[in-house]
Parts: C-alpha cells; sequence; structure tokens
C-alpha cells in the first residue's frame, strides 16, 4: 500500500508572508534589529536545526549572545555567518538584508554608488565589497546543468566601435584596441517547443579554441542533450561525451545568426543591453565574471513574480558560499584577467 508522505511545513516552497517579507513594509517588521536577522538566517540555513560544525553532532548546542551558538558536545561556538558569505563582517546583518532586497528588486541591475546611497554607507568601498560578495551567491554550487535541446554559441561583449566623426586612420586604430579589448562570453540556452527559451549559463573564455569550449559545455549541459552548435572544430566531440550535436550551417551573413540561433542571439543582446544600460558599457573584462553571474541569475528568474521569494533564494545560496576577504576580492579582480 502506498502511503501518503507527511511532509513538514518548513521542507515545502516557502511561503510569502511566512518564509520572506511580502513587501518592504512587512521588511522592516521582521527585521527591527540585528538579532532578528541572526534568527531569520538561522530558520534559512539550519532548516533541520543546528549542527555542530565542530563535532558533527546534532541538537546539542545552546543558544549565547550575539547569534552565538555553543555546543554541549565539544564546547565549540559557531555562529549562522561562520563560513558563509557574511563570515566576520563589521557591516549589521540588517544592512546586509536590506542589501540583497534592494539588489533582487532591481530589474535593470545593481551598481555599488547605487547601493551605497540607498543603504546610507559612508563608504564606496563598503558598499562594492558587499555586492562582489553577493555576486558569488547568486550562482549556486551544484546546480542542475541545462538539458533537452541547447543552443551553444559564442558572443563578444566589449564597447561599440566609435561613431564616424573620427578620420578612417584613426578609427581603425581604436577600432582595433577596441577589439582587442573585448571578452568572449560563451552562452547556453535552453529551447522551448513550441517557442520560448528556458534557462542560460553564460562564460567567459580566453579563446575559441576545444580546449576553452568543451569544458564550458560539459559544465552547463546535461549529456544526453541535444547540443545546436555552428559548424566549429571546436565542438566535434560532443557526441563522445554523450551529447547530440546538432551542427547547423550559415548560409550567408553573419546578421542570419538570430533566424539559425535565436536562444543565444537573444540573451546576448539582452546581455549587452543590461551591462551598457546599467554599468554604462564600463565593465572591464576581468570584472564581467560578476556580472555575468548576476544577468544568469535574474535571467534564470525573470518569470518569478514575486520578488521576496528571490531574496529567500539569495539568501539560501549565501550561506552556502564561501567567505572571501577584501584582499581576496580585489586580487582576483586584478588577476582575473
Ligand atoms: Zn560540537
Amino acid at each position: 500500500m502506498v502511503q501518503d508522505v507527511v511532509v513538514p511545513d518548513k521542507l515545502k516552497m516557502p511561503v510569502a508572508g511566512r518564509d520572506y517579507p511580502r513587501t518592504w513594509d512587512q521588511f522592516i517588521d521582521w527585521f527591527p534589529d540585528d538579532e532578528a536577522c541572526w534568527r531569520y538566517l538561522e530558520g534559512i540555513r539550519w532548516k533541520y536545526g543546528f549542527v555542530c560544525p565542530g563535532c558533527g553532532e546534532a541538537g546539542v548546542a545552546f543558544h549565547g549572545s550575539r547569534g552565538r551558538w555553543i555546543c554541549r558536545h565539544c564546547r565549540h561556538q559557531s555562529t549562522v555567518t561562520a563560513g558563509t558569505v557574511f563570515d566576520k563582517t563589521r557591516t549589521p546583518l540588517r544592512s546586509w538584508l536590506a542589501a540583497v532586497w534592494y539588489i533582487v528588486n532591481q530589474k535593470q541591475g545593481v551598481t555599488a554608488l547605487g547601493l551605497q546611497r540607498v543603504l546610507g554607507f559612508g563608504s564606496y568601498q563598503t558598499a562594492w565589497a558587499m555586492l562582489h560578495r553577493l555576486r558569488r551567491a547568486m550562482i549556486r554550487p551544484g546546480r542542475e546543468r541545462l538539458h533537452g535541446l541547447v543552443e551553444v554559441d559564442e558572443s563578444f561583449v566589449g564597447r561599440s566601435p566609435p561613431n564616424s566623426t573620427l578620420d578612417i586612420k584613426k578609427k581603425q586604430k581604436v577600432t582595433k584596441k577596441l577589439k582587442e579589448q573585448r571578452s568572449i562570453v560563451m552562452v547556453a540556452v535552453e529551447i522551448k517547443e513550441p517557442k520560448g527559451f528556458g534557462r542560460i549559463r553564460l562564460q567567459r573564455v580566453t579563446n575559441k579554441s576545444e580546449k576553452a569550449v568543451l569544458p564550458f559545455v560539459l559544465d552547463a549541459v546535461e549529456p544526453g542533450s541535444a547540443v545546436r552548435t555552428d559548424g566549429s572544430a571546436a565542438y566535434r566531440t560532443l557526441e563522445k561525451y554523450g551529447y547530440q550535436r546538432e551542427k547547423t550551417v550559415m548560409l550567408g551573413a553573419e546578421d542570419r545568426a538570430h533566424v539559425i540561433m535565436p536562444g543565444v542571439h537573444r540573451v546576448a543582446a539582452l546581455l549587452k543591453r543590461w551591462l551598457l544600460g546599467t554599468h554604462q558599457g564600463a565593465v572591464q573584462p576581468k570584472q564581467l565574471d560578476y556580472y555575468l553571474d548576476e544577468f544568469t541569475f535574474r535571467f534564470n528568474r525573470r518569470t518569478s513574480r514575486s520578488r521576496g521569494l528571490l531574496f529567500y533564494r539569495m539568501l539560501e545560496q549565501a550561506l552556502v558560499t564561501e567567505p572571501v576577504t577584501y584582499a581576496q576580492i580585489t586580487r582576483k579582480e586584478k588577476h582575473n584577467i
């Protein structure tokens, strides 16, 4: 006999007004101080109860002050933020939560300056570092790969060539330089039948060789899926890895791309517009990775009507994302070219 499985409330889909605030007014109500924020994050991270990171014992810790949990078994002290994006932060948790609320409510994306203004931070660096840490949390580790029919292609991201007021020689020089500064971004898009797009994955690569392109496909697309690519030899071994390759053939000019790869074409266009609109096109190649993550996070949740649910999901991800120091962020910025 089949018995109904009873799913406890807390394992079900998060509910507005119970698991996340419905509105900004409710946000203010729920999070009057840091103590309330600690408890809220604990409810998200330890849905099944507290497990001691020191000895692995569950349910034997008691609550100390300032969000501290002390294990009765090994005396290990821990907090909900330890080992997460919020680790050792000096910024009040309430500001973190407000930042996440602000980010998920700005469809066009957020700049550090915008965040600084909204939260009233004295320092631009604080807002900038906060934003970078939260961006890291936007891509869930171990996320499910794309499947079904997936279009894969490269796109170029960079500034547009200068307008025609420059003399030809100068224009050629500038255009050449801009071309060198462009980044190659791999785009993978799920294609839905009869129409529409599913989820996407984006990644910056250094070149279009098989060595650069193949790891992206393996990481982004579930084997068994049909992968639609152009005729490039970089994709020739896809079948060996369990994919069905659908090779498209370009018949003429490049502007036919939207016919052959409508998904990639559309996503690349939206990405470029978003970068241009939000960041005035001022994204350096080395910072692009974070922006690609933010764009992917937003695109893949574009149908989510509830901004509050995005708030909940982003916090959930932040609590399983490893901490990163300010020095690491700036170092990564310098070397990750
Ligand atoms: Zn312990």
